[in-house]
């Protein structure tokens, strides 16, 4: 493999300074690139015709621009857009465009495959082979902006994708700020979620954080017998200490809190588990966002029926507790995490390829 250039967007503010000290190039030259890569999106240093064509060379010199190429882009008919990139040490990860009225939604990921072995999902099913560099994450951004035609503007993040964001929260934090500056993609913290499988001290750090971003923390089990089962990590730390990490971060921030609940049939969603649930959050600033189960290939779980589904609901908002019921955009296209990496995507509108 030829040595790789040291990737632009991984330490971008350093890189360029660094660059534009150098060179001798005054500071607005630097202004000019962010605004190329996070404003007019362009794909390639060629197009930043506004810098002279000397210092475009350098650049292309000195920097990769892009550290992936795209394997796979699909497209569903509700406008969800599914990349699948490989990244330049041969792993792949997935990031996803959701388009919902006005909203325009991405979803990355964090790192390659995952370690929390949840075991109704895709991406854990091989474990975690490494975290996301800082520049990977924010090429996903850019990635998928390029997506979107002229009058389309990204309006929200949910760090959702592959991987525990809260593993690799340093890398993750780093690529969230050229998310919400304003010389970034400039789209503020409260539409930014990142969703944990509930790290009690990874919440802390992150309550520290001068940005609030919105915590979504993936609980599916009212109590730790059902939950040590599906999400293995909770042996070690136990819902009690999750719940009491969220009521932390609320404190500080200010920001409601969601707790998401995959429903997997005649596993977690008997009338008990909602009662339990109910009585578990009420009284809390929070929403439960009832996420039907993707089905994955060769796991033996399933989505619970529209009876069972209803009653589920019914019993948690008597409880009074705030109740969404997530909507599958893009299952066609395996939009789940992890689920594109693995399946042979048949039946899809297969876009562009390449090498
Ligand atoms: N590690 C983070 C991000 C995971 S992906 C976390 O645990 O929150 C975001 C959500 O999708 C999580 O709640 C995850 O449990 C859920 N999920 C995983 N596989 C799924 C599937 N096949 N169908 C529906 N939701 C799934």
């Amino acid at each position: 493999m030829p040595e790789l250039k040291p990737h632009l967007l991984d330490a971008l503010d350093q890189s360029l300074a660094a660059w534009a000290a150098e060179r001798g190039v005054p500071a607005y030259r630097v202004g000019q690139v962010r605004k190329w890569l996070f404003e007019k999106r362009a794909a390639d240093w060629s197009l930043m015709t506004d810098l002279p064509q000397a210092l475009r060379a350098d650049l292309a010199e000195r920097f990769q621009l892009w550290s992936t190429t795209i394997a796979r882009h699909t497209r569903a008919d509700d406008g969800t857009e599914k990349l699948l990139l490989n990244l330049a040490d041969g792993g792949q990860i997935e990031c996803v465009l959701l388009r919902d009225a006005d909203r325009r939604t991405i979803c990355i990921s964090t790192q390659v495959g995952c370690g929390m072995g949840c075991v109704f999902c895709a991406s854990g099913l091989d474990g975690v082979e490494r975290n996301l560099a800082t520049g990977e994450i924010v090429e996903q951004m850019l990635q998928l902006q390029r997506l979107l035609a002229a009058g389309e503007r990204l309006s929200h993040i949910v760090v959702m994708g592959m991987g525990e964001p809260l593993a690799n929260l340093d890398r993750l934090l780093a690529a969230l700020q050229h998310a919400h500056r304003a010389d970034g993609l400039g789209i503020s913290a409260r539409r930014i979620t990142i969703s944990t499988v509930g790290l009690p001290p990874a919440i802390d750090r992150l309550a520290q954080y001068d940005q609030h971003y919105r915590l979504a923390i993936s609980l599916h089990a009212p109590n730790d017998e059902l939950r040590d089962r599906l999400v293995p990590v909770n042996k070690n730390i136990g819902i009690d200490a999750i719940i009491a990490a969220a009521d932390r971060y609320f404190e500080v921030s200010g920001r409601r809190l969601t707790f998401e609940y995959v429903l997997l049939g005649e596993v977690n969603d008997a009338p008990e588990h909602a009662r339990q649930l109910g009585r578990l959050l009420a009284g809390r600033e929070a929403l439960v966002n009832v996420i039907p189960y993707n089905p994955v290939a060769g796991l033996p779980y399933r989505t619970p029926s529209a009876e069972r589904r209803q009653a589920f609901r019914a019993i948690l908002e008597a409880a009074g507790v705030r109740v969404k019921f997530r909507h599958r955009k893009g299952d066609r296209i395996d939009a789940a995490c992890g689920q594109l990496r693995r399946s042979a995507a048949t039946g899809l509108v297969q876009i562009e390829t390449s090498a």
